[in-house]
């Protein structure tokens, strides 16, 4: 029968054996934050042996750790801007841990408890998988999100995701008194495209002509296909005029176009309608509806042509 005190003294002993043999990193530093024990995990963690911590505090170890070119990862080796940081959330109350790359491409996370007479706890972690899954995480997140953003034929914007820009663009324009212009753009006869060549043809020829527009357009224009044939083209800090000669330009270029199909040689053309931000444009609803009524005219007055909304 053991008595109170010695199982508390075998009590000790074992849980100093589980912290010494522990996966996982621990160290006590006193109130000067002078190391007084760390267990083979944690000195590993900064690349050292426990015996070459010894006498060191926190931040002599953290030094010590890079010259040993085997633990923390410093960016461009600044070593003491990196302590300084460090340093400065050691004595953070709020501070309660940091997450850090290891020179071999591991995480470890560190976290810090303070005992009531001021002893300093670290205790730290391989947090590598967690870290590799939150990366995987956020890639697949922002495949998501241009999967949920992208026309999935042409690779241009989709409907959903013009409307998210073009909402911000239409209001940044009208707030600031910026010019603001749209194009609607539709492909004449295409349904006689696909009943003669085919639906796939069909899509070369929705490629080659977003393709064609592609390279008369300025990066911070907004192309979107809108469906089937149609698509918008928001130009911010555009003025009807310039808009104007762009759609003529676009015009041209796609009535230049030739698809092949087998021996044949395919050709189309387009009808372009224009709007402009004015004082009396409210919505981007509205500037859509002016443009939409513009390519209604242009489709009326023979197509392969552009007219603007008046
Ligand atoms: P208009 O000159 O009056 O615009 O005539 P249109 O034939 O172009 O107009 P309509 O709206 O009648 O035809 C549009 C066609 O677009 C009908 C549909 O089969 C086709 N379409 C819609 N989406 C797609 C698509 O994703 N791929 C292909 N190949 N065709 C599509
Ligand atoms: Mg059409
Ligand atoms: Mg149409």
């Amino acid at each position: 029968m053991l008595s109170i005190r010695s199982s508390k003294e075998q009590l000790n002993a074992l849980l100093f054996d589980v912290v010494r043999e522990s996966q996982d990193g621990f160290s006590i530093f006193d109130q000067d934050h002078m190391l007084i024990f760390c267990n083979d995990r944690f000195a590993g963690h900064f690349g050292l042996s426990v015996e070459q911590t010894e006498g060191l505090t926190f931040t002599e170890i953290l030094r010590k750790s890079y010259l040993s070119g085997d633990g923390l990862y410093i960016e461009n080796g600044d070593i003491e801007g990196f302590i300084t940081k460090v340093s400065m959330d050691f004595e953070d109350v709020s501070f309660k841990a940091f997450e850090h790359l290891t020179v071999d491409g591991s995480w470890i996370r560190v976290s810090r408890f303070i005992n009531s007479d001021g002893f300093i706890f670290l205790y730290s972690t391989d947090i590598t998988n967690f870290k590799n899954t939150e990366s995987q995480l956020r890639l697949a997140l922002s495949d998501v999100e241009k999967l949920a953003s992208t026309d999935l034929l042409t690779g241009i914007s989709n409907r959903r995701h013009f409307f998210e820009l073009a909402e911000i663009e239409f209001e940044r324009s009208r707030r600031y008194e910026h010019r603001l212009s749209l194009l609607a753009l539709d492909i004449d006869y295409f349904k006689r495209i696909n009943d003669n060549y085919g639906h796939r043809t069909g899509d070369q020829v929705l490629l080659a002509l977003t393709e064609c527009c592609r390279k008369l357009l300025r990066s911070s224009d907004i192309f979107s296909r809108q469906g089937g044939e149609e698509f918008l083209i928001l130009l911010p800090e555009t003025e009807l005029v310039d808009a104007s000669l762009l759609a003529e330009r676009i015009r041209q270029a796609v009535s230049e176009l030739r698809v092949s199909y087998g021996d044949d040689v395919i050709s189309l053309t387009t009808s372009i309608g224009l709007s402009e931000l004015s004082d009396n444009t409210e919505t981007l609803d509205q500037l859509m509806n002016h443009a939409d009524k513009a390519l209604y005219r242009a489709k009326e007055a023979g197509r392969n042509r552009s007219e603007i909304w008046f």
